[in-house]
């Protein structure tokens, strides 16, 4: 069973898709690691942010893989061909780079074939899974048995985001921050590939005044629904 969670930058998909995972004993997947993944290796190979060619070479024949830390269930650390991009990911510079990256055919072709691959092995596991990101239930895996499109105000998202970097011990720029969601936002939901958008059998949820534990509780009932049906 895929559990499709799509949404803005900051608005706690991540966080919520990584608790109703462990809530359910689920496999999870963080698709825009991915995408972040893509960018970091162009960056290191110096190449250009819209050389297709380049890019699809990247995607298609480096692998990427999914670590854990030490004691827990789900997977926290990232590789693109053998190198631990875990932190570099995360970078302000990445948060910009990965959107034009992110908008190419190429690379979404190459990354969308390795996320039904993933699943496929999850299912033939014969264990669920927890896949976040913006095309999820439009795009990736339109026949999920649930999906969930988490919003939240750009302002409560920024917050969020400045509070996890913090956390992360990287410098917070309130301002920035709010600055780059909103650009994110905008160009994701523009792009001509996928654009952010809910599935029209999603289940929209407004986070700005819900707790996490609220909202991923919705999202195991939903599965418990789909099981008892
Ligand atoms: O989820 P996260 O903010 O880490 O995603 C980084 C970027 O990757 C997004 O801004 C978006 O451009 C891209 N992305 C995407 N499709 C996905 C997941 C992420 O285009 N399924």
């Amino acid at each position: 069973m895929v559990v499709a969670i799509d949404g803005p930058a900051g608005s706690g998909k991540s966080t919520i898709a990584k608790r109703a995972a462990e809530a359910l004993g689920f496999h999870y997947l963080d698709t825009g690691a991915m995408y972040r993944a893509i960018a970091v290796q162009a960056r290191a190979q110096g190449v250009a942010l819209d050389n297709a060619a380049a890019l699809r070479a990247i995607a298609e024949t480096d692998p990427i893989e999914f670590g854990y830390t030490d004691g827990d269930v789900l997977p926290s650390r990232v590789f693109i061909a053998g190198t631990e991009v875990t932190d570099a990911i995360r970078t302000p510079e990445i948060d910009v780079a990965v959107s034009p990256v992110s908008a190419l055919r190429e690379v979404r072709e190459a990354l969308v074939a390795q996320q039904r691959m993933l699943a496929e092995g999850a299912a033939d596991e014969g264990i669920g899974y927890v896949v976040e990101g913006r095309d999820i239930g439009t795009v990736v895996f339109p026949d999920a048995a649930v999906k969930v499109f988490l919003t939240a105000s750009a302002e409560e998202r920024a917050r969020r985001r400045a509070a996890q970097n913090l956390e992360r011990g990287l410098e917070v720029d309130y301002e920035a921050t709010l600055a780059d969601i909103v650009r994110r936002d905008e160009y994701d939901s523009q792009r001509e590939l996928s654009p952010l958008r809910p599935a029209d059998d999603a289940l929209i949820v407004d986070s700005t005044i819900m707790t996490i534990e609220y909202v991923t509780n919705l999202i195991v009932e939903q599965v418990e629904q789909v099981r008892s049906a």
